[in-house]
């Protein structure tokens, strides 16, 4: 049987036009750079983290301005599922609707193993965990009912262990296992669910690591960066918000309706080795 080719052109620069996106953890680093990003592409956004209430209301207005779409913020603390349901709840009576999800608060610990505070341990899991399949419990029965509805969630490094960091290692690892059952379960109502798994990532995140890391090591920060963070990272440099905002935003277009239940790294090659 000959199975026509088919033409399809997709303009990514206002793809997004007319959703609206939830990010969790954007008062900062990769958070906001991917919610830059969808702005970008014409989505109203819908910023959650933590910060000043008058430095979130800056970011608000600035990429308002910027983009031209609605901005709105959530306090919400991604550890507490009541929390969580109040977000996406309000989210929905305001806007209306909710297309894209991206979960990516997240916070590590770390400690060698027999040190780590069990309480803490529990923290790091619950908040990476419970906090993304709760969101996207309480998501998915109302973004169905959007056409093209999207969920991506995001992690770290995750093939093999990263020494003094179980709770963390372990709470992305199931997002993986996660990943995969939100996508089957959701395939047949237009909903994609993907991982992105980036590398290290230049955010204040890990700037705070590497004046520890210098002071720990007796080295320079020059020799933390490369030999340190980036010892696994073969290209040597870190990845960029923009480029981690850019891969999502394609995401969630409809230039990628068939991509869904990966988990895609983006980490200059470290999962090469
Ligand atoms: P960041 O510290 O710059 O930003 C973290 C954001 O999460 C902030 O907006 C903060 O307010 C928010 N947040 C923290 N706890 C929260 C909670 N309980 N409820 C709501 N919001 C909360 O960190 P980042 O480097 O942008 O990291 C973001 C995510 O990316 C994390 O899940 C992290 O594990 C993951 N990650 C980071 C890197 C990297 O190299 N930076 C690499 C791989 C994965």
């Amino acid at each position: 049987m000959n199975i026509p080719l088919q033409t399809q052109s997709f303009e990514l620069k206002q793809a997004l036009t007319g959703k609206v996106s939830l990010i969790t953890g954007s008062t900062s680093g990769i958070g906001l750079g991917i919610a830059r990003a969808l702005a970008s592409a014409g989505s109203d956004i819908v910023l959650n983290g933590f910060g000043k209430p008058e430095q979130v209301a800056d970011l608000q207005q600035e990429i308002a301005a910027d983009y031209r779409v609605r901005v709105t913020y959530s306090a919400a603390d991604m550890s507490k599922p009541d929390a969580i349901q109040k977000m996406i709840e309000h989210t929905l009576c305001s806007s209306g609707r909710l297309d894209i999800l991206v979960n990516n608060a997240g916070i590590q610990h770390v400690a060698a193993l027999q040190n780590f505070p069990p309480e803490m341990g529990r923290h790091s899991r619950h908040q990476s965990l419970v906090g993304l399949s709760y969101g996207t419990a309480c998501a998915p029965c109302h973004a169905r009912q959007q056409v093209g509805a999207n969920h991506q969630h995001r992690f770290g490094p995750w093939l093999g262990g990263l020494s003094y960091k179980s709770a963390y290692v372990a709470a992305k690892h199931g997002i993986v296992g996660l990943t995969k059952v939100i996508a089957l379960e959701t395939a047949e109502q237009g909903i994609t669910c993907n991982a992105i798994c980036p590398g290290y990532v230049y955010t204040p995140l890990v700037e705070a690591q590497i004046d520890g890391q210098a002071k720990a090591h007796g080295i320079a920060r020059e020799q933390v960066i490369r030999d340190v963070l980036l010892a696994q990272q073969p290209n040597k440099r870190f990845a960029t918000v923009e480029e981690l905002g850019a891969l999502t935003a394609f995401l969630a277009s409809d230039a990628a309706a068939s991509i869904t239940g990966t988990a895609l790294p983006v980490d200059g090659g470290w999962t090469a080795h």
